[in-house]
C-alpha cells in the first residue's frame, strides 16, 4: 500500500530536506519504490539528490500549474528513487494558481492538484515523500492535502518547541476542513549532539511532551549529512557507515515496521 509522507516543519533549518533526500535513499536501499516530491523554490532537495535544479525543463511547478504529470516532470535521483524537481520559477506558481477567474473554485482545485496527481502514479510507488518550504503557504497546502501524513524534524534545541503549536493548530484546521483522514507521522528528533546536555535535554523534553507521537530513532549531528548535499549524494551514497548515513538506514526501518508489519502478517 502506497504511503504519502509530507516533510513539514515552518521552522527553518530543522532538517527536513535532510530528512527527505535521505530517507528516501534509506526506503531506496531497502527496496521500496519512492518518489521525492521537492515543493520548495529553494530546490534543495533537488541539489541533494544529484540534479541540477536549473537545467530541468519539467518540474513541480508544471505539474501544479496543470500542464505536466508527474510521470513527465520525474527524473531518476542519486540514491535509486525518483525525484519531481523543483527551482526558484516554483515561487510564481503560488499567485498563477490563483489568479485565474473563478478564484473560490480555482482555489479549491489548486489546493488538490498534487493529491490529483499523485492518485495517478499511486501504483507506481511504495512510499511518497514531499519536502516543504519553512512556511505554510499553498505550496506545503497542497502537501498536506495529498498527504497520508506528516513527518516533523525538530532541532534539538532551545527552541525547538517554538511555533510547533502554530504547526498542530494548522494541521488541525486543515484536517477539519481539507483533510480529515492526516495524521502525524511522527516527531524526528534531528542534529543531536549527545556531547551537549542542552541536546539530551531537549531530546528528554520531547520525549515526556509526545511519547509515542516521537521516532525512537534519533538523527544525530553529523557531518557527513552535511557534506552530502555538495556532492549532490545522499549520505548513504558518500559514506554508508557514517553515523547520519545509518540513523536515516534506522528510520526508514521504524517506518517499515511500523506501516508493513499488518501486511506482511496478513
Ligand atoms: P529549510 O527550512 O531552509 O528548508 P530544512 O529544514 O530543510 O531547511 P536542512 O536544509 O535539511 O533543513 O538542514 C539545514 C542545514 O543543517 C543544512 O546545511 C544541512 O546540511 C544541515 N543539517 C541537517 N541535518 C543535519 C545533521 N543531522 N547533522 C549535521 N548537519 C545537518
Ligand atoms: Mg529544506
Amino acid at each position: 500500500m502506497i504511503r504519502t509522507i509530507a516533510i513539514a516543519n515552518q521552522k527553518g533549518g530543522v532538517g527536513k530536506t535532510t530528512t527527505a533526500v535521505n530517507l528516501s535513499a534509506s526506503m531506496a536501499a531497502h527496496q521500496r519504490r519512492v518518489l521525492l516530491i521537492d515543493v520548495d523554490p529553494q530546490g534543495n532537495a533537488t541539489m541533494g539528490a544529484g540534479i541540477n535544479k536549473n537545467g530541468i525543463e519539467q518540474s513541480v511547478y508544471t505539474v501544479l500549474l496543470g500542464e505536466a504529470g508527474l510521470i513527465d516532470a520525474r527524473v531518476k535521483a542519486q540514491g535509486g528513487f525518483d525525484l519531481i524537481p523543483a527551482n526558484r520559477e516554483l515561487a510564481g506558481a503560488e499567485i498563477e494558481m490563483v489568479s485565474m477567474p473563478d478564484r473560490e473554485t480555482k482555489l479549491k482545485d489548486a489546493i488538490h492538484t498534487l493529491k490529483a496527481a499523485i492518485d495517478a502514479v499511486a501504483d507506481q510507488y511504495d512510499y511518497i515523500f514531499i519536502d516543504c518550504p519553512p512556511t505554510l503557504n499553498l505550496l506545503t497546502l497542497n502537501a498536506l492535502c495529498a498527504a497520508d501524513s506528516v513527518l516533523i524534524p525538530m532541532q534539538c534545541e532551545y527552541y525547538a518547541l517554538e511555533g510547533l503549536s502554530d504547526l498542530v493548530q494548522t494541521l488541525r484546521k486543515l484536517q477539519q476542513q481539507l483533510n480529515p483522514d492526516l495524521v502525524i507521522e511522527g516527531l524526528l528528533r534531528t542534529m543531536y549532539d549527545n556531547r551537549m546536555s542542552l541536546s539530551q535535554q531537549v531530546a528528554a523534553q520531547l520525549e515526556q511532551h509526545f511519547g509515542d507521537k516521537l521516532f525512537k530513532t534519533v538523527i544525530p549531528r553529523n557531518v557527513r549529512l552535511a557534506e552530502a548535499p555538495s556532492h549532490g549524494l545522499p549520505a548513504l551514497l558518500l559514506d554508508k557507515a557514517s553515523k547520519g548515513a545509518q540513523a536515516y538506514m534506522a528510520l526508514a526501518e521504524e517506518l517499515i515496521a511500523k506501516h508493513e508489519v499488518a501486511v506482511t502478517h496478513g
